[in-house]
């Protein structure tokens, strides 16, 4: 019975290829093969197997999109609809989501390797939730009137910025596209989607799922193809007004180039990150503490933005929670993703398992003690299985407490006294979210405002929803998604002055 019931999802995704996943992109409401007819192999990191060919969008198919959203821009057949013509399109949208969710889901676990219970259970309805959260906001928003007195009338409104240039990573490809469509048409703009060249399906699927909600063509095309061709056309094009990015520090500093080189577009970037999650000797729940700190890590297989990678744990409670982590590691054993109780699946692909494995060995090189896992798991499944990892003894300059491993690894570092637990958080180039678990209320509000992080969690770790913003400080970016301030991104204000003669 359990073992038909794991299956299930296998013969989905068996039927799901067989059917044939359509590759192509989306430009102007329909389904186009690249300009020059160039395909790249979508490949499965559960087991290897090619299960799409999909488009590799280049400068002639990125003009070509740009030039679709600049036309449904300057015709004004979205950004002209009443706000509440737009919610109800938003809002239709996130219901042809949740109508998809099975296929949503098996295709984003297939292409990136998550497990489908976290892809049925959180990233599509996250993503749902997010259109429809950002199309319900768009008609209850007001604009300003300045107070200048009797002789002006001074108006400050948002409008719509125009073509907005979106550039997504793999490790929740619906749930950061989403991020970035949500406020962006809600806001009337037109949109054209880059989606990571390691999982561009389920991008392409939204692209559908919005017209057949009645999003008018053109407004938002989907350009699948790799970086350095697709997303570079994309973020050096001179028609494009906005770049919303995620993704590496490395790439978002490129982003940044590539404005300056360009029309200085806005560029919004939300990159890496390297959180330090602190845990006090005063906090009492020393095991609840210890499963978040590890499940919170080992979601998504590490490969989060927010992942609490460096946990600070104070000296004299240090060896018993260590015990506790090792203890609690193995319950998240990597596991065939597609099997409905797996909760850790598989990296997104080979490059990334090398990367995982090389900071493992840098780990040990520099003297770090491997508390658990340490090494690559069911090879013989063709797919990318890592084990979750946790090192011990780390000290804040070795490289795996400095650099963003994006994988299951969990470096504990140990400190004595708060003023230490703050310096070593904040001795980092990233600042994205952290973590402060205290007992003291003094010191829980004290340790918070001196991270240096976009967000801190105290006494829990990631639980936040779409009402407040997501971003990060220092190199982990600038732009905040989610919230009523990703407007703030997407729409430009302006000033209307009106002089106002007396009467006589
Ligand atoms: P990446 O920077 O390699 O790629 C991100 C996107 O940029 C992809 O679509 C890619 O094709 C494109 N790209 C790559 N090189 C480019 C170039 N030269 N020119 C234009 N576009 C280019 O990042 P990744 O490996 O896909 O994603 C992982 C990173 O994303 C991690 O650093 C993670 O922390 C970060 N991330 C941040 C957040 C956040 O909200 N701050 C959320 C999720 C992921």
């Amino acid at each position: 019975m359990t073992e038909n019931f794991n299956r299930i999802w296998h013969q989905h995704a068996a039927d799901l290829i067989q059917r044939g996943i359509d590759g192509r992109m989306v430009i102007d409401g329909r389904r186009w093969n690249a300009a020059d007819g160039s395909l790249f192999d979508c490949i499965s990191p559960v087991d290897g197997k090619v299960i799409a060919r999909v488009a590799r969008g280049k400068a002639a198919d990125v003009d070509r999109a740009v030039a679709s959203a600049r036309a449904a821009f300057a015709d004004r057949r979205w950004a002209g609809q009443p706000p509440a013509a737009r919610k109800k399109v938003m809002v239709a949208f996130a219901a042809q989501l949740r109508a998809a969710r099975d296929e949503l889901a098996l295709l984003e676990t297939l292409d990136m390797g998550k497990p489908i219970k976290n892809s049925l259970s959180t990233d599509v309805p996250s993503a749902a939730r997010c259109l429809q959260w950002f199309g319900e906001a768009v008609d209850k928003i007001y604009d300003e009137i300045a107070p200048t007195g009797d002789n002006a009338l001074a108006l400050i409104t948002r409008q719509a910025i125009g073509v907005v240039g979106a550039i997504v990573p793999w490790n929740y490809p619906m749930l950061m596209a989403s991020w970035k469509l949500g406020p962006a048409l809600a806001a009337g703009n037109s949109v054209v989607l880059k989606p990571s060249e390691k999982s561009p399906l389920t991008a392409l699927r939204l692209a559908e799922l919005a017209l057949e909600a009645g999003l008018p063509e053109g407004v938002f095309n989907v350009v699948p193809g790799f970086g350095h061709e697709a997303g570079e056309a994309l973020a050096l094009h001179m028609d494009v007004d906005a770049i919303g990015f995620t993704g590496s520090t490395r790439t978002g500093r490129r982003m940044l180039d590539y404005s300056s080189r360009s029309n200085l577009k806005r560029v919004y970037n939300e990159l890496g990150g390297k959180s330090a999650n602190i845990i006090f000797a005063d906090f009492d729940d020393l095991d609840r503490a210890a499963a978040t700190a590890i499940g919170s890590m080992f979601y998504n297989q590490g490969e989060s933005c927010n992942a609490p990678s460096r946990l600070l744990v104070q000296d004299s409670i240090a060896d018993a929670f260590v015990e506790k982590l090792a203890a609690l590691t193995p319950q998240y054993h990597p596991a065939d993703p597609l099997d409905a109780s797996t909760v850790l699946g598989a990296l997104v692909d080979e490059t990334q398992t090398q990367t995982v494995l090389g900071y493992i060995q840098s780990g040990v090189d520099e003297g770090a003690r491997c508390v658990a896992g340490g090494c690559r798991a069911l090879q013989e499944t063709g797919g990318q299985y890592v084990a979750p990892t946790v090192f011990d003894g780390v000290k804040n300059s070795m490289k795996i407490a400095q650099e963003e491993i994006f994988g299951p690894v969990l470096a504990v570092i140990r400190f004595k006294t708060e003023a230490e637990a703050v310096a070593i958080a904040n001795d980092s180039a990233y600042g994205l979210h952290a973590g402060v678990w205290s007992r003291n209320i003094d010191r829980a509000v004290r340790v918070s405002r001196a991270l240096q992080a976009g967000t801190v969690h105290v006494n829990q770790y990631d639980e936040d929803d779409i009402t407040v913003p997501f971003g990060g400080v220092k190199q982990s970016g600038n732009g905040r998604d989610k919230s009523l301030h990703a407007f703030d991104k997407y729409t430009e204000l302006k000033t209307t002055w009106m002089r106002i003669d007396s009467a006589n």
